[in-house]
């Protein structure tokens, strides 16, 4: 038999709904074949929050791994490693919060767009100028996702349009296509102070946007450039490094990490691995890979 939830998870729970109406997600609904965590408050009673729960991205290494036949009910993991080296990334145990905004029908980049509003949801709406929501092809077979805007993109509105958005447009124009081809939009949409990281929080809250964009757009590939955005969308605290350049999945869609244009200012001869990574995305979506060509 069921247990009882107690009042404060009651609350917390109808705290954590109103927040995610406030972002404009209002199609909960609850699977009943979601998998029990032994053990564990929210498999007990009610199954559908493992849906809602937003992943930590400092405790997802140490969560509980799925149990057997248990783990592999329902839904694919938001991580699937396609290849054997990736065995090792963390894989989720079961449909995110994220998944459930899948269930939005009818979305759109103006809904999300209009959705997103003039936010204030976070810290970072203080110190921005103006929200860097993306830009692009909205039927684009590539997405690029960036970190957040730095000041030229504040100041602008666009992504990707400083000193690392020119290195950016030069590997995009590298691989036989334009800016206008694909769709570049970022984790975070307001520009970070001082060009930090985002926060933990701020991505949290921020991300579900973006996964509406990726939803919306239903691209063919998905390069992320850095770290940020890497760890964004595929649950993770490993280093880029551990796989960059492999074939991973977001929600049965090819996602490719790679470094941001800005290390590779700071840093050019990872240029080559880089334009690698690049001709692995053109191979996926049959743009001519010119032998011989050298990076940007
Ligand atoms: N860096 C990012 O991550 N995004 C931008 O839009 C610009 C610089």
């Amino acid at each position: 038999m069921a247990e009882r939830i107690s009042e404060s998870l009651q609350k917390r729970l109808s705290s954590r709904l109103e927040f995610y109406e406030d972002l404009g997600i209002k199609l909960f609904f609850r699977d009943r074949g979601a998998v029990a965590v032994p053990g564990s408050e929210r498999g007990l009673e009610l199954p559908a929050i493992a849906h809602f729960s937003t992943p930590d991205l400092q405790k997802e290494q140490i969560l509980p791994k799925p149990a057997g036949k248990l783990a592999l009910q329902k839904t694919a993991p938001a991580v699937m490693p396609v290849s054997p080296k990736m065995a090792s990334l963390p894989v989720v145990a079961g449909p995110s919060l994220f998944e459930s905004i899948e269930k939005i029908t009818g979305d759109s980049l103006v809904k999300t767009r209009e959705d997103l509003g003039e936010c204030t949801r976070c810290r970072l709406h203080s110190t921005r100028h103006k929200i860097v929501f993306g830009d692009g092809n909205p039927k684009a077979e590539l997405i690029f996702v960036g970190e957040g805007p730095g000041a030229d993109e504040d100041a602008q509105g666009l992504p990707f349009v400083g000193r690392a958005g020119k290195l950016l447009t030069q590997m995009i124009e590298a691989m036989g296509l334009q800016r206008k081809d694909v769709y570049i939009c970022n984790v975070v949409k307001c520009r970070p102070p001082e060009n930090r990281q985002p926060e933990e929080d701020e991505v949290r809250t921020c991300s579900p946007f973006l996964f509406r964009q990726i939803d919306v757009i239903a691209p063919k590939v998905i390069v992320c450039l850095g770290a940020v955005a890497a760890k964004t969308l595929l649950q993770t605290n490993r280093g880029i490094s551990q796989f960059r350049g492999e074939w991973l999945e977001f929600r049965g869609r090819k996602l490719l990490a790679t470094y941001h244009p800005a290390y590779l200012l700071r840093n050019p001869p990872a240029k080559s691995e880089v334009w690698k990574d690049l001709q692995k995305v053109m191979a996926v979506l049959g743009l001519e890979v010119k032998k011989g060509k050298s990076s940007p």
